[in-house]
């Protein structure tokens, strides 16, 4: 009832509006002109009337100039109208579905930039090693091969770009069979420290190339936590050998753990170059690099890090970093405890 009251107020202004305007008009028929007020008011009301007969729709003409919008992909249209009792709930649910259809097209564009951002990165990644391989086979066949030493040197080039291609094909099949969940892991009792003292072990020479001392202090004692080993491995062994390609010679690489508030956490802390405060952030994102020469040249793929992030969070864990730029770098994981 209040809603037809309204909708008779509404006719009303209207009508009245109407009257002002012809009277207006009919005033400029008899004496052939209008002061500037006059005409003003006469195009004010106009306009007003048009406004107010536009607003004057039946609730079932908006619901379908609604339905209209929304099946010609208009997502942004809204029923702004309070329409009375059924109508009002459809016309709500209408405004929600758009607002739905609004947000899932957003995302999907979203996702589509991301795509071509990633295909662009992975062609430009691969064209540089590529490139280089043609250049240096061209040289080689045109002559260079006659000179053994130039020749020696170029193979080992062309070898370098070669790996280089090759560990960023494994480090992409690695990441799309993480997040296609293609490869859901094992659950299998897991200790943490085990995990961590392999890989340690396994990455000793790399620190020792360098004289960087790689220590690990024992853990305390927690609890084995279900994994996926392999993948823990994998966690520590881009995050230690982050460490030890980030820090300069003689530095230290520390593995350290604690169990806080049924939490396990493993801080992987190098005295290294440290990253920029600006650079945090995005440095889990595939392919950033704070130094993307730097981390080519050190044979890096830039898809570390989201590996380990994948990993970490499809075990239910999280992983954080904290830096200091030319002081060092501690990234810090961690993983519920389980129950007793
Ligand atoms: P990359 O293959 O380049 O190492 P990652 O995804 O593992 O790729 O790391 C991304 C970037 O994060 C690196 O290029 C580097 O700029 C920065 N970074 C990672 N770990 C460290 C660290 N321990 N110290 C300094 N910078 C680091």
């Amino acid at each position: 009832m209040a809603w037809l009251g309204k909708i008779s107020l509404r006719r009303f202004l209207f009508a009245l509006l109407f009257a002002a305007a012809a009277a207006l008009a009919a005033r400029l028929w008899t004496h052939g002109s209008l002061k500037a007020p006059e005409a003003g008011l006469i195009g004010a009301a106009a306009v007003l009337a048009v406004l107010l007969a536009r607003n004057d729709l039946s609730p079932l003409t908006v619901l379908c100039r609604m339905a209209d919008d929304l099946a010609q992909g208009r997502n942004k249209s809204r029923i702004r109208e309070i329409l009375p009792g059924e109508y009002g709930r459809l016309a709500q649910s209408l405004n929600r579905l758009a607002e739905r259809i609004d947000n899932d097209f957003s995302r999907l564009r979203r996702l589509d930039e991301m795509r071509r951002d990633f295909v662009a990165n992975v062609s430009h990644e691969l064209r540089t090693p590529l490139a280089a391989i043609k250049a240096f086979s061209e040289t080689l066949s045109s002559g260079a091969l006659a000179e053994r030493e130039t020749a020696e040197e170029f193979i080992r080039e062309i070898e370098k770009s070669a790996d280089r291609m090759s560990r960023l094909v494994d480090d992409l099949l690695e990441l799309s069979a993480l997040e296609s969940g293609q490869r859901p892991g094992a659950r299998e009792s897991v200790s943490l420290m085990r995990a961590a003292a392999e890989v340690v072990a396994a990455l000793m020479p790399l620190a020792q190339k360098k004289q960087i001392v790689l220590r690990l202090d024992p853990f305390p004692d927690m609890p084995d936590i279900l994994a996926d080993k392999g993948q823990m491995k994998q966690v520590f062994t881009n995050l230690i050998d982050n460490a030890i390609k980030f820090t300069g010679d003689k530095g230290l690489v520390q593995v350290r753990a604690e169990l806080r508030d049924g939490r396990e956490t493993v801080f992987i802390q190098d005295s290294g170059c440290g990253i920029p405060a600006e650079d945090l952030p995005r440095i889990f994102e595939r392919f950033y690099r704070v130094d993307k020469a730097r981390s080519r040249e050190m044979g890096g793929t830039g898809l570390g890090l989201a590996i380990v992030k994948h990993i970490v969070e499809g075990h239910g864990g999280s992983v954080s970093v904290e830096s200091r730029f030319g002081e060092g770098t501690t990234f810090r994981v961690e993983f519920p405890a389980p129950l007793p």
